[in-house]
């Protein structure tokens, strides 16, 4: 049995104000979500107040700076290693210059959303459930981000998205079931807003269930407040998707806003994108989906990081996921696996990867191996019909 110290691994730490207590931030505006947003850490003078750049990042704010804004409130800024090159939360959300070259396989839009959109903003690719993008801004941007060229005001493209044309489609449209909104980040939007969006679908009978596409627990976890989790439990069966993608995102103030939306009955699940640098080892995903399940969030899945446009330096091969897979299942509990999926270039969906267990099969019997390498033989024997005749 390896030796794993389980205890470290799950242990959570505050993002205390750290360089903003000298700044003589209060407690009560470090706690306030319109604080941490109006002191985003953004231009390249902000970040070097704060942290000592490599002449990469420097390039990689200066230039980077006109396809996809760069921007992290003080809550989760305060998670990087300052003296850590290397800061698997740096890497996300600092801006490097390997953002500008552009591999040929990559794409501006490379799940093929632009294509799929029967009105501006609602992406309607699979029969019975649609995405919604409700918002064009988030807390702070995550540098693979897949949706760059709508995401944060300073791209090209621009989201157009006709709400009230969505309602109309969506009202005329009984195959969906199931609507998920995502942007930017909805609960950027204010409470009334989300209130009329909610209400609004939840309006539509057929519309059964509803889910929000969420990194705000993680990036503003002060934005979770109790009467935000007054709302979102009116409009029950309700979910949410966070993203997390290494365990030292969630600190006790995650934490404790998870466990608020939780205790509203919202069942949460994650999405963590599978990244160079960040979350590529067993032992850092392991750490992770254990540390979600104790903030009460089931892995919901692991990405491949999709072909956007600059994020070569951040992508891994695919066999790093199945690997990964393949260290969790049997090896830990069940609800703490994620499955790994690849969004197919083009528009194609998410699809399925695991790891394969079947050695070889007949009509018959099958050979399969376990977690551990050992095989078994699994004999389907025979029909109840031909052995009664
Ligand atoms: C991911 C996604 C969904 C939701 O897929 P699930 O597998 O149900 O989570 C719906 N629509 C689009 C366009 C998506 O990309």
């Amino acid at each position: 049995m390896p030796d794993i110290d389980y205890d470290s691994e799950v242990s959570f730490t505050s993002a205390a104000p750290g360089y903003w207590s000298t700044q003589g931030v209060s407690d009560e505006d470090w706690s306030n979500h319109r604080w941490q947003m109006r002191n985003r850490v953004e231009s390249l003078e902000e970040v070097e107040s704060y942290l000592q750049l490599s002449e990469d990042e420097r390039a990689g704010i200066l230039l980077t700076g006109t396809k996809l804004a760069s921007a992290v409130t003080p809550h989760f800024f305060n998670l990087i290693e300052a003296d850590n090159p290397d800061c698997p939360i740096r890497r996300q959300i600092i801006p490097q210059v390997a953002e500008t070259f552009e591999d040929p396989t990559e794409m501006a839009d490379p799940c093929g959303e632009d294509s799929h959109m029967p009105v501006p903003g609602l992406v309607h690719r699979y029969p019975d459930r649609v995405l919604l993008l409700v918002i064009d801004r988030c807390a702070s941007y995550c540098r693979y981000c897949t949706r760059s060229r709508v995401v944060s005001g300073v791209g090209e493209q621009h989201l157009e998205t006709k709400l009230e044309a969505a309602f109309e489609y969506l009202e005329n449209t009984p195959q969906v079931r199931d609507v998920l909104l995502s942007g930017g980040d909805p609960l950027l939007l204010s409470d009334n807003r989300l209130k009329r969006i909610l209400s609004r679908l939840r309006s539509i009978e057929h519309i059964q269930f509803v889910r929000i596409g969420s990194r705000i627990p993680i990036f503003l976890p002060q934005r979770i407040t109790p009467a935000l989790c007054d709302i979102l439990r009116e409009f029950h069966p309700l979910f949410l998707s966070v993203h997390t993608n290494h365990p030292r995102e969630l600190t006790c103030e995650v934490r404790d806003a998870l466990g608020r939306l939780a205790d509203a009955g919202i069942p949460l699940g994650n999405q963590s994108v599978l990244l160079k640098g960040v979350n590529d080892s067993v032992e850092v995903q392991r750490a992770l989906v254990h540390k979600l399940l104790l903030c009460r969030v089931k892995p919901y899945y692991l990405y491949q990081c999709d072909l956007i446009k600059g994020s070569a330096h951040l992508r891994t091969p695919i066999r790093k996921g199945l690997e990964i897979i393949e260290g969790l299942r049997g090896h830990t509990t069940g609800y703490a696996i994620p499955q790994f999926v690849i969004d197919a270039p083009g528009g194609g969906g998410k699809i399925p990867l695991n790891p394969d267990y079947v050695l070889n099969s007949d009509e018959d019997k099958t050979l399969l191996r376990n977690y551990e390498g050992k095989e078994f033989m699994y004999s389907e024997g025979q029909e109840l019909s031909k052995l009664l005749m």
